[in-house]
């Protein structure tokens, strides 16, 4: 199960400048949030805002949580492919030794790959994990490497790995048919592999009817001993990963020094006796005392967290955010979390999959502080923990909305042109120059903290049970409960909305990107793969041809391009609820042919003809269809005693700066 929102980088180019009715909206500011460019990637800056109004006990706690979190960037390296931290240093040896000509196109074409290297954490692309294809000759790169004072011993198959496109072609492939483990080019499974194996392996682990059963594989690489057997290799001390989980326990420990409160304290510690144990049950242990940590104003994620990098959705990737509650937006989440049940209550679902009580939906909106691991450069903008499900249901789960970041897509995006060529009219525009911002983070809102947390399985079911389109299923249902009810009087009863035609900004929005604009992000000829954009194709298209009788959404020719006009809002929102209820029940009865049939008909395949127009359209508005963050930096200032009286914040480092220093000063592995 996966509950992070990926920003659509749409959704954030939609949102437009003039936008006085939404009190969390930047101001026009001169901070320099845009480092970088290239390829299909811009790099942002964000601001941690009110950082200095934290006391000196929460700044150290939150610098040595940042630093447990930066230590922790090799094992997410090493866990996207096996040979990216060799190609990681043979890459910046090359990088930082060159001396010829810098505008030569080999040059060019390097910076821009070991740009991209940096970028997915490894050679693969971060979101379509296709094996990036160098610019530049291997001639160049071979004449560049015999430069250098040392080479690897292993060089030549590096270059084969960097120049074939026939190795690891792909990170995570989730083509249905294939074997998903061995045309999948991560190392959370050794060489050899099959999926076939894996499964049997883990179906005579699991137990039928364990009410708490532990996340299986989440913290383990699969390899297979002298006997062909497989057995799971632990990522913790004294096992795989041990040398950078060391530095992580280490700053862990000094953090655990400056927690807020004993039960904080208590987290840390949990946390760090699972790094040295690696036991599970130790894991949901901490998890419970996380879920139920909702006092304390610094916070922070660090571990094994989401499985996306697994074909087979069990093994964590590595990844960090260290964050500290907004206060003051903080009471838009609050505000939804305590009307939980009555959303549970009203929503279109038939009563057999609501739960009488929900428990413990804590939501706050969240300043990151850093981003580590698998969220980093790359980020979400919402993140709802811990993902077991019956933790969920027992302890509930805590949902943030990260408001710095999003405040930084936005202030970066304006002015684009986006709206003028993609939006229908000038109404629709104005529409969603007023209301998109604060829509899109209802959305958010209303997805993570109670969309992921409502519903539930029926007994006996397997949350395993709709298998490869878990997350894709997953997502659509909490996307649609979102979208239900943005259009629902009850926000603006709560104080949430003050305009009842608001939800229109957001229903475009997001028919438009479901249809239409996140094709861009698809190379041609390609299906759509990624969970996330797979569930808004799924909604968007479903609600296309549903409505059609009633021309509920057209797509409208305006001297030779495609647009989308919604002609009735009301009835859009009638499908959002019919599809809602649908999907809760596919999830509940676990209904693995319907969730089959769903995607496939669906969520998958790509109109060419449309898909050429929205690349043309878009390439000629030069946006970057991935954005990404390089961090602050923090300093820690010391007395003659040693004793830390304060934590300084820096906004000036770049990217290739910061990824040198991240490669020199966190060598973990
Ligand atoms: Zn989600």
């Amino acid at each position: 199960m996966k509950k992070i929102v990926l920003l659509s980088a749409m959704a954030m180019t939609l949102m437009a400048s003039s936008c006085s009715k939404t009190p969390q909206k930047a101001e026009a500011d001169d901070f320099p949030y845009v480092v970088d460019r290239f390829a299909d990637i811009e790099v942002l800056r964000y601001k941690v805002p009110d950082f200095d109004n934290l006391s000196v006990k929460q700044k150290a706690l939150i610098y040595y949580l940042t630093q447990a979190a930066l230590w922790g960037r090799d094992i997410l390296w090493d866990q996207n492919n096996r040979y990216n931290l060799a190609i990681r240093d043979l890459l910046e040896n090359v990088y930082t030794n060159y001396n010829g000509d810098k505008n030569s196109a080999d040059w060019k074409a390097f910076d821009t790959y070991m740009k991209q290297v940096w970028f997915g954490n490894g050679i693969h692309h971060h979101y379509s994990t296709d094996k990036f294809v160098p610019g530049f000759s291997r001639e160049f790169f071979e004449g560049q490497v015999a430069a250098l004072p040392q080479v690897p011993e292993n060089v030549t198959e590096l270059m084969d790995v960097i120049f074939d496109p026939s190795i690891a072609s792909k990170r995570v492939n989730q083509a249905e048919g294939e074997d998903l483990i061995a045309t999948s080019a991560n190392n959370m499974y050794a060489p050899g592999i099959t999926q076939a194996e894996v499964e049997a392996y883990y179906s005579k682990l699991k137990k039928a009817d364990d009410p708490t059963p532990i996340s299986y594989g989440l913290n383990t690489r699969m390899n297979r001993d002298e006997k062909g057997n497989l057995y799971e290799e632990p990522y913790k001390l004294g096992g795989l990963y041990s040398s950078a989980i060391e530095h992580i326990v280490a700053n862990l420990d000094s953090a655990s020094q400056y927690a807020e409160n004993p039960a904080q304290k208590k987290i840390i510690n949990s946390l760090i006796e699972f790094y040295t144990t690696g036991d599970l049950a130790t894991f949901d242990r901490y998890s419970i005392e996380w879920a139920e940590d909702t006092v304390s104003q610094v916070d922070f994620i660090n571990g094994f967290i989401e499985s996306y990098g697994d074909p087979m959705g069990m093994t964590g990737s590595w990844e960090s955010i260290v964050n500290f509650k907004n206060i003051e937006a903080s009471e838009r989440t609050e505000t939804l979390s305590a009307n939980a049940q009555w959303f549970e209550d009203n929503s279109p679902v038939d009563s057999r999959f609501k739960k009488d009580k929900v428990k413990g939906v804590s939501a706050k909106v969240i300043t990151a502080a850093i981003l580590a691991g698998d969220s980093y450069p790359a980020t979400p903008i919402g993140i709802n923990l811990p993902n077991a499900n019956w933790i969920r249901a027992a302890h509930g789960s805590k949902s943030v909305t990260l408001e710095n970041i999003t405040q930084a897509y936005d202030a970066a995006s304006h002015g684009s042109g986006f709206n003028e060529e993609f939006v229908i009219d000038e109404p629709t525009r104005k529409l969603i120059d007023d209301y998109l911002f604060i829509t899109d983070n209802l959305h958010t809102d209303l997805h993570e903290c109670l969309g992921h947390g409502s519903g539930k399985l029926l007994p006996g079911v397997d949350p395993d049970a709709l298998k490869a389109h878990g997350s894709t299923i997953e997502e659509a249902r909490a996307d649609l409960f979102a979208l239900y009810y943005l259009a629902d009087p009850k926000l603006l009863e709560i104080g949430l909305l003050d305009n009842p035609e608001a939800y229109k900004a957001e229903y475009y929005k997001y028919i438009l990107n479901g249809m239409m604009t996140q094709l861009m992000r698809i190379e041609p000829g390609k299906n759509v793969e990624e969970a996330h954009m797979r569930n808004r194709k799924l909604i968007a298209e479903w609600c296309y041809e549903k409505g059609k009788e009633n021309n509920v959404i057209e797509i409208v020719k305006k001297d030779g391009k495609s647009f989308i006009r919604i002609n009735d809002y009301e009835a859009l929102r009638g499908l959002f609820g019919q599809l809602l209820a649908e999907i809760q029940r596919v999830r509940s009865e676990g209904d693995y042919a319907a969730a089959c049939e769903l995607v496939e008909k669906y969520a998958v395949k790509v109109d060419p003809e449309l898909h050429k127009e929205v690349l043309d359209r878009y390439a000629s508005l030069s946006i970057a269809p991935y954005k990404g963050f390089v961090n602050p930096v923090y300093s820690l200032e010391k007395d003659n005693e040693g004793n830390i009286t304060d934590v300084k914040v820096s906004y000036t480092e770049d990217y290739p700066s910061q990824m040198l220093r991240y490669s020199r000063e966190y060598k973990g592995l």
